[in-house]
């Protein structure tokens, strides 16, 4: 089925960056379709308490934020289907997305799909998700001011995280499943150096142990004498990369080598003009909600701007 309209701008994910482009892009008057996906919300949806939010000086919860944003950008015409977008064609304008069956056209199209933690695939992990596991320590570590955590993983993300949260817990160990490391010479020797990280190699994590609350310690395998033993700890931070959510756009748009969608600096142009990204899709770095916030007002005055220059609206 083709819906013959052509819409000024479609936005596709609807985590921070893509509700903030559809706040700006529906108060310009440019009536955005939203396609905001079945798991709509973004990482913000797994997060409990968001405390360092601009303009929420008591704290917020990841839900509501995103239920606010979303009445926001509704109040001002935005329109929003659930469902996944399932392919997209940019090579010829008008540019194309598909759910199933169903085409909808553009002149501009905003990506902010954003990027998803990696995690371990244990189910007692996503049993104890923000209720003691959490993949990101800048959002959760200071909700674990003095007691012992584990951070699992051997990249940069894994030594910067342990690093930060020692601010508040007694205890960091940093566990991980062989000796070799991905992380920079200088942020693992910084680790080390750190007296309140202590190093756990060789070692998985087969399952995070609670009372169906809260967690309260980890079963692991020492990989080289397959010995399992049992550690009491509070928290556990999984640190073991992000995947971009970029497969619909494999061969059409710049990334790099992880996947991450390239943008020109200092704006959100893809190598498509017309065609923008905002959020963690585009953002392997800062990855939090007022950076992707940030940039999808970037991308929605981009796409207005490109709309008007194009004489295209
Ligand atoms: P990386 O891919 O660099 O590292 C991932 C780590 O997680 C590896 O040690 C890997 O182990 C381990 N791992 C992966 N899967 C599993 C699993 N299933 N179980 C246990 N361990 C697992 O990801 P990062 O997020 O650390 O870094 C991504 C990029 O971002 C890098 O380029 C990094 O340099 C950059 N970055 C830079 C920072 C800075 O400079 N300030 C801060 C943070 C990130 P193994 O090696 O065995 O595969």
């Amino acid at each position: 089925m083709s819906d013959q309209k052509i819409e000024n701008v479609i936005i596709i994910g609807s985590g921070p960056a893509g509700l903030t482009s559809a706040i700006y892009s529906s108060r310009a008057r440019l009536e955005p379709l939203m396609i905001e996906g079945e798991e709509a919300g973004g990482q913000l949806m797994i997060t409990t308490e968001v405390e360092n939010y601009p303009g929420f000086d008591h704290g917020i919860t990841g839900p509501e934020l995103i239920a606010i944003m979303r009445k926001q950008a509704e109040r001002f015409g935005t329109r929003f289907i659930t469902r996944n977008v399932t392919k997209v064609d940019f090579s010829s304008r008008p540019f194309k997305v598909w759910i199933g069956n169903d085409l909808h056209q553009a002149k501009t199209v905003i990506i902010s799909t954003g990027a998803s933690a990696k995690l371990l695939g244990l189910p007692s992990e996503k049993q104890y998700m923000s209720r003691g596991v959490s993949a990101c320590a800048t959002c959760d570590g200071a909700f674990f001011r003095n007691v012992e955590v584990a951070v699992v993983g051997g990249g940069d993300t894994a030594m910067e995280e342990a690093n930060f949260l020692t601010r508040f817990a007694s205890k960091v160990y940093l566990m991980h499943r062989s000796e070799n490391f991905r992380a920079s010479k200088i942020m693992l020797d910084r680790a080390r150096k750190n007296p309140k990280i202590e190093f756990v190699m060789n070692t998985t994590v087969e399952e995070v142990l609670g009372d169906g609350k809260s967690v309260n310690a980890l079963k692991l395998k020492n990989t080289k004498t397959n010995e399992v033993f049992e550690k009491p700890i509070q928290g556990l931070f999984i640190a073991i990369g992000h995947q971009p959510n970029t497969k619909l756009f494999n061969g059409m748009l710049d990334m790099n080598e992880a996947g991450y969608l390239k943008t020109k600096p200092g704006t959100t142009y893809t190598n498509i003009e017309g065609v923008f990204a905002a959020g963690d899709v585009q953002d392997p770095i800062y990855r939090q909600a007022i950076t992707a916030a940030g940039t999808g007002c970037m991308a929605a005055i981009d796409s207005e701007r490109w709309l008007e220059a194009n004489e295209a609206h």
